[in-house]
Parts: C-alpha cells; structure tokens; sequence
C-alpha cells in the first residue's frame, strides 16, 4: 500500500530525514517511535503534503501511485488521513458543517455525489455509534475550547466519516489521560479492517498496549535503525533512546 524510498527531506533549509525507508502493506499497523526531534512529525506532513516539506531525494508509493506529485486534496481523496498532534481550531465553524464539507469535497475529488444532510446525518450516526460517541461534540465550533481529549476524539471522528485508506496518527496519545487515550485507541480498533493501513507515531510505548502493532520502527536521525515486532516498543520504553545511539554510532 505505502512503500517509502530513500526519502530525503528538507524543511526551512535544513535536511531533516536523511534516506527512510518504509513498507506498509494492506491491513497493517505500523508504530513509528523515536526521540524527539528525529523527524516522526516530519513524516506525517510530508505524507500528507504540507507545504515547506520539500522532497530532495527518494520517492513515495501510495497503491502504486507517487504520492508527492499529489495535492494534498487529491492525496485526501486518494485515501490518505492525517490526524495532526495539534489539530486546528476553527472559531464560528460548526463542526457538523465542517465534517460535512471535509466528506462532500473528498466525494467531489473522487467524482462522486455529495451527499445531502439526510443521508450525512445517517451516516454520521452510525459513525458516532460504531466509536461510542455522544453527538454533542457535532453541534460545537470545530475544537473551540475542546480539551486535548475531545480533540483527538474529534480527529478520530472525522477519520471514520472520511474512511480513508490510510491513516496517519502523528502522537494522537501526547497530552491525553488514560481514558481518553482508551477512547482514541478504540476507536482506530474499530476502524482497523483488511484494507486499511495505518502509521502511528507516538513517542511513548503506552499507546501501543492499546493498539496493538504489526511492526514498530524507530526513527533516529532521519532514518529507521531499527524495526521489530511490538515487543520493540516495550524495550524502548525500558531502556529509553540511548542504546540506539550506541548501536548507530558503533555503526551498528
Ligand atoms: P519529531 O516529530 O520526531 O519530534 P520533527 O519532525 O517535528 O521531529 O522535527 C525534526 C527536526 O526538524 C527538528 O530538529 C525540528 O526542529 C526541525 N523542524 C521541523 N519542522 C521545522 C520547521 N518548519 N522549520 C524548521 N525546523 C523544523
Ligand atoms: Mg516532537
Ligand atoms: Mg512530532
């Protein structure tokens, strides 16, 4: 599904990933973890398309499909979420009619009818069941005043409605208590499926009891050094960051 190539990045001059490689196929939970500063967030963005990420070498494979030549609308309709670390509010918007625009324009991407607000509502009920939320977060400004939970809560929401192929969690965990946390993960249990993929990022181990990986990598530096089954992850958590800087600079 995803194969990432030698991936070079540049952000604001500086060279930030230094030649990453990755294989995500169909179906797949993918852990990326690392220090910070090693370039995890840099890796959604670029993913995703923001703007400032410029790619000096390597490629990115989305179903076959280089993904960088893609607006970020067009990798949206492609199938490809990103749930940002500090998701955006946005004061005066109402959320329902900011979730309905986000589907109806990825609809229109992929030329297919918009949905009108009998069929949205339906749909948005059945999400809301399938993540057990209550609907009181749709009839708010879009994360005006939200705390960190109801936030990611949010973020997790508009994934399931917009049921992309895959998604990109950047440390949705950072921030959130353990129910809130519980609630996150849940939610992208209940979205896991044979076809769809997912990368998450997270700093800490913790996450991952919750959703449980196929494959952990650690990302130091720019590159993957290391990768593994989730057991990878509680290593880290023992033993911090430090043995990996050990093993790179024994070359290792
Ligand atoms: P991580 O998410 O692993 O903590 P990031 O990808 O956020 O790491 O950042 C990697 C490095 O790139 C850091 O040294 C950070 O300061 C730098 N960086 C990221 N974004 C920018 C930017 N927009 N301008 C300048 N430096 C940046
Ligand atoms: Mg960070
Ligand atoms: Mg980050």
């Amino acid at each position: 599904m995803l194969t990432i190539e030698n991936l070079h990045v540049r952000v604001a001059g500086k060279d930030i990933l230094k030649g990453l490689n990755l294989q995500v196929n169909r179906g797949e939970v993918h852990a990326i973890m690392g220090p910070n500063g090693a370039g995890k967030s840099t890796l959604g963005y670029v993913l995703a398309g923001r703007d400032g990420y410029e790619i000096t070498q390597g490629r990115v494979l989305f179903e076959g499909q280089d993904l960088t030549t893609l607006e970020p609308e067009a990798r949206a309709a492609a199938g490809v979420f990103l749930a940002f670390q500090y998701p955006v509010e946005i004061p005066g918007v109402n959320n329902t009619y900011f979730l309905r625009a986000a589907l109806n324009a990825q609809r229109k991407a992929r030329g297919e009818p918009e949905l009108d607000s009998m069929n949205f509502l339906k749909l948005v009920r059945e999400k809301l069941k399938v993540l057990h939320l209550k609907d009181e977060l749709l009839n708010r400004a879009v994360n005006e005043g939200f705390s960190g939970g109801e936030k990611k809560r949010n973020e997790i929401f508009q994934m399931a409605l917009l049921e992309p192929r895959l998604g990109i969690l950047d440390e949705t965990d950072s921030g959130l208590d353990i129910d809130a946390l519980k609630m996150v993960a849940e939610g992208v249990n209940a979205l896991r499926s044979t076809t769809r993929s997912f990368v998450v990022i997270t700093h800490y181990q913790r996450l991952l009891d919750y959703i449980v990986p196929d494959v952990v990598h650690v990302l130091a530096d720019g590159r993957i050094v290391q990768s593994g089954d989730k057991d990878l992850a509680l290593k880290l958590e023992e033993q911090g960051y430090a043995w990996i800087k050990e093993r790179r600079l024994e070359g290792g």
